[in-house]
Formats: structure tokens, sequence, C-alpha cells
């Protein structure tokens, strides 16, 4: 049986009240015996006031990305052994837009899903097709290059202390969702390229859906056999939209 878990990726958004006040009505709202994991990476300036707001809530705290090395000569990035002091316990790595905007390649999105591994913090795994890939028929064929190129470096066993996203590129802030169906059927595609490989990892893992997830659809998409939850973008930004999107969590679990 696998937890759902619901995570709100709140991007570049936001300021130090309004992060405060989201993370706190998140967990003031949150349904009392909630059996759904819930996650929340603010932006990683703000994640120490959200640290002091989720307090031991059970939220769990998260970052939008996650460096490739420990330390040393790298500005711009924050690595895992200090994200995990200000109590980060979820990293999303290989999220499309920084696949697509910021040009990381698989390589470098596998070096730093291997270092939130080291360091015991769940790498939040975002692998998913453009509309072109769609159109010409290589979905599939995406995802599990996506896939793979993670698994040769960091091993099949390594998505015991994973989660993967399948996160549709042209469904990311777009307000088109995947029907249940075409994303059960590639979850359904993942799981079995990965029960190939392991079946008891592949039926552990948890698989997230996201791409315009909102309060309306999450519940016919977390229905479906393959999908554990969701990673939601623009509907977390407000707590109501994403305390329903949990709701819909629980009632499908
Ligand atoms: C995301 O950024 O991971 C995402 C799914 O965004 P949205 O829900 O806004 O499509």
């Amino acid at each position: 049986m696998r937890r759902p878990l619901v995570v709100g990726n709140w991007k570049m958004n936001g300021s130090r009240e309004s992060s405060r006040q989201l993370a706190d009505a998140i967990v003031s709202g949150l349904p009392s015996g909630c059996q759904v994991e819930v996650g929340v990476c603010p932006s990683y300036v703000f994640i120490h006031l959200v640290a002091d707001v989720l307090g031991n809530s059970g939220v769990l705290l998260g970052s939008q990305n996650v460096a490739d090395q420990d330390s040393g000569a790298f500005t711009g990035e924050v690595s895992a052994p200090m994200l995990k002091e200000f109590g980060c316990r979820l990293a999303i790595v290989g999220h499309s837009e920084r696949r697509q905007v910021y040009g990381e390649s698989d390589d470098l999105i596998a070096g730093r899903y291997q270092k939130a591994i080291e360091h015991g913090v769940t790498p939040i795994l975002c692998i998913g097709e453009t509309l072109e890939e769609r159109e010409a028929g290589d979905t599939f064929k995406v995802v599990d290059e996506q896939l793979q190129a993670v698994l040769a470096k960091a091993g099949i066993q390594s998505l015991d202390e994973a989660v993967i996203a399948y996160e549709p590129v042209w469904a990311i802030g777009t307000g088109r969702t995947a029907t249940p169906g075409q994303a059960q059927e590639v979850h359904a595609h993942i799981r079995q390229q990965l029960a190939a490989q392991n079946p008891e990892v592949a039926s552990r893992v948890r698989i997230l859906y996201g791409g315009s997830v909102n309060a309306d659809n999450a519940s016919s998409l977390f229905a479906q056999a393959d999908i554990d939850g969701g990673l939601i973008g623009g509907a977390s930004l407000k707590a109501d939209s994403f305390l329903a999107i949990i709701q819909a969590a629980m009632e499908n679990s």
C-alpha cells in the first residue's frame, strides 16, 4: 500500500509574509488524522521561515532543487547538507522548468538526485514529455530515457528513497491537464518498466502526477491505480485549493 503524497511547488512566488501565511493556513487546515503525506517547497530564501511555521505539524519541507555537489565554488547552488540543516526532507529534481528554461541535462539531474539520496533528502524526480514529443508518439521513449539516465547512476534501489513525478510539460502551468486515462497510461508504463528491473521497488515507489492539478480534477486523477498523489504548482499557492486537493487524495486512498 503506497501512502499518497501531495506536494506544493511554490516556484518563484511569495514574500516573507505571504509564505508564512500560506504555510500557517495549510497547517491549520489539514484534516485531522490526515493519512496523506503533505509537503511544501517554498523559494530557498523562505525555507527557514516556513520551517518555523511547519514546526512539528508533520508537513514536510522541501526545496525546488539541490546541488550535485556538497560544497565549494558552485555559485548559486544550494547543497543537500545545507538544506538538511534547515529541515528540508524533500527536494524537487529535474523539474521541466529547470530542464527547459535553464538547460539542465539528464546527467546534471542525475548528479543532483544522487546527492539528495546520499544525504537522506528525498528527491522528487520530475520526468515528462513536451507536446511535440507526445504528438510524435515519443512519450514512453522520453520518460524512459529521463528515468534511465538517473537509474544508471544511482541504481534502481535508490527509488526506495525517492519519489517520481510524471509531469507532461504541455500540462504544466497551462491549465491543460492530462486526462486521468492519459496520465494513468504513462504511470502504468513507468511502473512496468521499473518492474522489469525490480518488481518490489516498482510496487513500492510513489509516482505523482503534476500538471494543472486543481480542486476540481484532483479526485479523478488520484482515483487511478498508479497515481499516488500530486505535485501541485499554481493550485498550491492558495490554501483552500491545496487543502481541497489533499482532501481528494485522502478520499481516494
Ligand atoms: C509544477 O510546476 O510542478 C506544476 C505541476 O505546476 P502547475 O500545477 O501549475 O501546472
